[in-house]
């Protein structure tokens, strides 16, 4: 019995699906080839999803959503040279963002490296500059090899412990069919979650001095509190406490938008006098426009919790600075601020000029909103999608004026249910974020629905994987907003005066697109439902009908006017003008 048990034999791509499933991977995302299609295969028969995508970018966004989403890394899952190149925008983004993410890459057979060979390329170099950690395990005999890897697999580790990031793991061709021994090897155990780590006391002690003598106190919320899951501690510092807060775009939601704490709607009169500011998992980086003047008071305390303690300090010297979780902080700021009876008052100037300005802001969309003129502008179309969106779905986005209008006006009620471009700016992640949404929203939140919405040049990104959304009937709503461009385009008139000559690329400009482009037809090519809407109504039927039909994906492409532009951004400059 023992002879017979030595002598079985398993295959590369066999043992690293196995390592995979021992670490509690859920999904893969990728697109197979040589050499990776055996590990594809290995991972689905052990019940790992497996999502297959049209290009390795995409994939890569959709991998880094499902460790911002779940906690755990997703998985990357690409082929040697260009398919591993075409994921490195992913893995930039996911380390720029701080998300978990396992990437694995197959390579060169060992044996023909540097010898030009098929899709050869220095991987692990290649993926060191957009990582936490890159590596092959390295060693003589091929079997020792293997096992190395495997245990290798603490890059799921090192994804989630510290500031979460991305991995990289580079496989070799040879890798994958390699029988081994299944008495030589050795699973290692599941990665546990990141140990908690709290403040030190006496700097809570101090915040929460601070906190008590601000006179116009601010609470930033970052995506950071919304990986930590802060959400249930910071509500109650809000609440119990009387302070006002901002969310940062994918901070939205951690308290709900409608809060009466929330001061969305005055963000850059908040910034720019409040004389507190508590930092929860927020960078003072160009979205927070560095914590300096003139966007900021020169003398600003801020106070930054935050789990990398490189981060502390960055572009302004802190008051105090909190080096942990944010959900362990915030409840160790919640007991201190117990121990007196304070609570910031409600009726102070403070709270008076906040909600003077909140109710400006929004007369002023509501008035853009209400304008009936065709066709129509961002205002009026994300008012009338605001209206339908149901409170719990998930809201994607990206785009220029789409993502930064569609971010006041649409509101996010639950935490970690808002996915954008993100601290790297970058455009083309809206589909792969979508994807990974729906996987997460069927497996996790049943019933909850996708919304997202798309520029119509971020759309062109990664269009084709409407496929993808398609082949696996995933009930998304993407909406294009389309104004034939990039932030501007022409309308039919103005783009056929440039046809009259005869070189276009001399005359047409760098953002236009092509007028009246019919997105919703590569929805319709696939099998799900597409819409192409002009007037409100058309929007609002289409919407409803979309949101009724949980069988199908859908695509509504809507008209805007090509010159539409954001209502002019008010904050009061250095010598007190507006500008
Ligand atoms: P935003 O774009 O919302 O402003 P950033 O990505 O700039 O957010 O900042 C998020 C911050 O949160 C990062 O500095 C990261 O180190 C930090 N962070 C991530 N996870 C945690 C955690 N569990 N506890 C505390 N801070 C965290
Ligand atoms: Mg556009």
């Amino acid at each position: 019995n023992f002879a017979e048990r030595s002598e079985e034999q398993v295959s590369g791509a066999k043992v690293i699906a196995q390592a995979l499933k021992t670490q509690d991977v859920e999904y893969i995302f990728g697109i197979v080839g040589i050499p990776v299609t055996e590990i594809a295969i290995a991972a689905q028969q052990l019940g790992i999803k497996y999502i297959g995508m049209r290009n390795e970018q995409a994939a890569c966004y959709a991998a880094s959503a499902i460790g911002y989403l779940t906690g755990r890394p997703g998985v990357c899952l690409v082929v040697s040279g260009p398919g591993l190149i075409h994921a490195l925008g992913g893995m930039a983004n996911a380390n720029m963002n701080c998300w978990p993410l396992l990437m694995i890459g197959g390579s060169s057979e060992r044996n023909q490296e540097t010898m030009g060979a098929f899709q050869e390329f220095p991987q692990v170099e290649a993926c060191r500059l957009y990582t936490k950690f890159s590596a092959r395990p390295s060693s003589i005999e091929a079997i020792p090899f293997v096992i190395e890897k495997v245990q290798y697999l603490t890059a799921v580790r090192t994804s989630i412990y510290g500031r979460p990031g991305a991995c990289y793991v580079d496989i070799p061709a040879d890798f994958v069919n390699l029988q081994v021994n299944v008495n030589s090897l050795k699973y290692t155990e599941c990665c546990m979650s990141p140990p908690i780590s709290m403040a030190e006391t006496s700097a809570v002690r101090m915040a929460a001095s601070v906190i008590r003598n601000a006179k116009q106190p601010l609470l930033i919320i970052g995506k950071g509190a919304a990986y930590a899951h802060a959400e249930e501690n910071i509500k109650k510092l809000v609440e119990q406490y009387k302070l006002p807060f901002l969310p940062t775009p994918m901070g939205k939601g951690v308290v709900p938008d409608n809060h009466p704490n929330c001061v969305g709607a005055a963000r850059s009169r908040a910034l720019q006098f409040a004389d507190v500011i508590v930092l929860f998992g927020a960078r003072l980086n160009w979205i927070l426009h560095f914590g300096l003047p003139p966007r900021y008071q020169p003398d600003v305390k801020f106070i930054q919790v935050d789990i990398c303690a490189e981060e502390l300090g960055n572009n302004v010297k802190p008051t105090v600075t909190l080096l942990g979780d944010v959900s362990a902080v915030s409840k160790q700021l919640l007991e201190e601020l117990d121990k007196t009876s304070w609570e910031y008052p409600p009726e102070s100037k403070w709270w008076k000029t906040l909600r003077e300005k909140m109710k400006s802001n929004e007369a002023a969309s509501k008035e853009l909103a209400s304008k009936k003129s065709l066709p129509m502008n961002y205002y009026t179309v994300f008012y009338h999608v605001q209206e339908q969106l149901p409170r719990d779905c998930f809201v994607v986005s990206e785009g220029a004026n789409t993502m930064d209008i569609g971010r006041t006006v649409l509101q996010n009620y639950l935490p970690r249910h808002r996915l954008d471009a993100g601290t790297f700016g970058t455009m083309g992640v809206g589909l792969g974020f979508a994807i990974a949404a729906a996987m997460v929203a069927k497996d996790r939140h049943p019933g909850q629905r996708v919304i997202c919405v798309e520029g119509d040049s971020a759309f062109g990104f990664s269009g084709m994987e409407v496929e993808t959304i398609c082949r696996y009937n995933l009930p998304i709503i993407l909406l294009v907003v389309n104004n034939n461009g990039i932030y501007q385009g022409f309308d039919m008139d103005a783009w056929k005066e440039t046809l009259k000559f005869q070189d276009p690329t001399a005359v047409v400009p760098p953002m236009c697109l092509l007028p009246n482009s019919h997105y919703e037809q590569i929805m319709t090519a696939f099998g799900g439902k597409g819409y192409f809407v002009e007037t409100p109504e058309e929007l609002q039927k289409s919407l409803r009908q979309s949101l009724a039909d949980t069988s199908k994906p859908s695509l509504i492409n809507i008209m805007i006017e090509p010159q539409a532009t954001r209502k002019a951004q008010q904050w009061l400059g250095r010598k007190g003008t507006q500008v």
